[in-house]
């Protein structure tokens, strides 16, 4: 990762405190902008943190739909959060924790709790002052130890939902020095027809802000170009805040260039002013600037990899898509990712994955798709064709092992078919009393002991690894000496738990019981995905080789 600056805060300066809303939309990308806002601030010296609010009354993202809300993003502490954490995690590099994503049902969970063990003295409990006290206390406890913290606000201003938010965060700022926050509000700004730069939109929304008692400092225009000085300049005028104060965040190519567009509109210069930290930032000539030159790795070659996943949406596979883009990165390659629909694999077989330089398989839950994803593994696995397996994907891989070369007829994963005749997934049975009682799923990080002189030992370069993890079933025990004749190989267990397959003799057939992809940043690509590519690109090698040498006997 880009070697972080020793930081050399003065905490007599306290902590500061970026604010971020959204307005007139949802999904303008305020995180990104947040985060890359964030990530200059490191690479200035400064050890920044961030916490996402998200105004639900779930009380963590654990049950969420896929569909509705993107992937769960799994933390260390094992907590089931917003993708926006990930967000965070990759463009920091700081690991967060469930702390990190306060929710209504959280605040709401802990203020109720608090009410009936009596901790109130029979006052009458509300929404003002004692949910948004336990809001601000969140806030200060997420921030507590670092410069700087950035706090966004999910959904849009206006929103029912997000008014006992943006209360607390008014009265933060009121119990605040005025220099230690700062307001940053993230608009859209489209075209008209006649292809005008259009303002109001970001007008009426900032009318909305300060009606509740907030005014923004600083306000990020989405655009599809950068905005025009005249926008700017009308954006400063009815909302009141000086022209230097109004940014641009055009279209990318990439996310991870936001911090390069944001860097060159001075955000990041505006914010260090704001705070009185321009003195303590390091100059400029000694920021760290690895991000740049990471991201803008020139590429010399294009991979195509195949998702067998259920839901054909990015964002609900989002770890994967950015761990490829990191360890493409990192190989110098762009990685096009092809979802395949697990449900139609069956039918159509390998035709939909022919085309694939290389096949993943993700996580996932239930029964719809599961014969689709057996097939995907199969065809990797008979093909040669170099193979990720995450978690459900593992299971899949064991499965279709025990069918079609053990000759288990029938087997399957208890998840899947509780009446198969052979459970080679199953709950462990420590697990059955726990599992009577709900709460069972294995989530976090947890560390895997790998075997040496295998290809686990090769990618993570170590006998051990540690990495997050959500599921519930696992390969069951009494099948291991089933499994125990070559090829396949469990090369990283933990206890009686298998957690990483691979098949020797096969260019790349790798399964983890983990999931990698939530570890993996960029400039520290995670080792099963770098290993993916490179093998892919070592096989289209050898075929181009292969190509030329026929070329020149002809
Ligand atoms: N459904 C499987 C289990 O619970 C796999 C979970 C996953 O892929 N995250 O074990």
């Amino acid at each position: 990762m880009p070697t972080e600056p020793d930081t050399h805060y003065d905490p007599s300066l306290g902590n500061k405190f970026i604010f971020v809303t959204g307005g007139v939309m949802s999904g303008l990308g305020k995180g990104i902008t947040a985060a890359s806002t964030g990530r200059l601030l490191k690479n200035a010296g400064f050890d920044v943190t961030a916490v996402k609010i998200d105004p639900y009354l779930n009380v963590d993202a654990g049950t969420m739909n896929p569909y509705q809300h993107g992937e769960v993003y799994v933390l260390k502490d094992g907590g089931e959060v917003d993708l926006d954490l990930g967000n965070y995690e990759r463009f920091l590099d700081e690991d967060m924790t469930s702390d990190h994503n306060i929710t209504t049902g959280k605040t709401y969970q802990h203020v109720i709790e608090k009410e009936r063990a009596g901790d109130y003295l029979g006052k009458t409990v509300q929404i003002i002052p004692h949910v948004t006290d336990d809001i601000k206390r969140r806030v200060r406890e997420a921030a507590a130890g670092t410069d700087v913290c950035i706090v966004e606000v999910g959904g849009t201003v206006g929103d029912i939902e997000g008014m006992p938010y943006l209360e607390a965060l008014r009265q933060f700022a009121h119990e605040e020095p005025e220099e230690n926050v700062l307001f940053v509000h993230v608009t859209l700004v489209p075209y008209s027809k006649n292809g005008e730069q259009k303002t109001k939109p970001t007008q009426h929304s900032v009318k909305e802000v300060r009606s509740i008692g907030l005014q923004p400092d600083v306000i990020v225009g989405r655009c599809d170009d950068p905005l025009e000085r005249t926008t700017k300049e009308k954006i400063a005028l009815f909302c009141d805040i000086p022209t230097e104060a109004v940014f641009s965040n055009p279209d990318v190519e990439d996310v991870y260039h936001v911090p390069l567009v944001v860097e060159d509109e001075g955000l990041d210069q505006y914010v260090l002013e704001h705070f009185g930290l321009d003195g303590e930032a390091l100059p400029e000539g000694e920021r760290a600037n690895d991000w740049r030159r990471i991201v803008t790795t020139e590429k010399e070659g294009e991979v195509e990899v195949a998702l067998v996943g259920k839901y054909d949406l990015e964002d609900a596979y989002m770890s994967i898509h950015e761990s490829l883009k990191h360890a493409g990165f990192e190989l110098g390659v762009d990685v096009n990712v092809h979802w395949v629909d697990a449900d139609e694999m069956a039918d159509y077989h390998a035709e939909r994955l022919r085309g694939s330089d290389g096949v993943i398989v993700p996580g996932g839950f239930g029964m719809r798709g599961t014969e689709g994803k057996l097939e995907a593994v199969r065809y990797a696995r008979e093909n040669g064709i170099p193979f990720l397996g995450l978690c459900l994907g593992f299971q899949m891989a064991v499965v279709e092992y025990a069918r079609n070369v053990l000759g288990l007829e029938g087997a399957h994963s208890a998840e899947m078919d509780p009446e198969t005749p052979h459970p080679v997934i199953d709950i462990l049975p420590e697990q059955y009393e726990v599992e009577d009682m709900g709460g069972t799923m294995r989530l976090g990080a947890h560390e895997t002991e790998i075997e040496p002189d295998t290809l686990a030992h090769e990618l993570y370069g170590d006998t051990s690894c540690t990495e997050r993890h959500r599921h519930r079933y696992e390969v069951n025990p009494e099948y291991f000496d089933a499994f125990a004749d070559e090829p396949l190989v469990f090369s990283g267990t933990a206890g009686n738990r298998m957690e990483v397959l691979e098949l020797e003799g096969h260019p790349y057939f790798l399964g983890t019981q983990f999931h990698p992809e939530y570890k993996s940043r960029p400039g520290r690509p995670s080792p099963p995905f770098v290993g993916l590519l490179e093998a892919i690109i070592d096989r289209t090698d050898a075929d181009a080789g292969d190509r030329a040498e026929t070329e020149v006997t002809h």
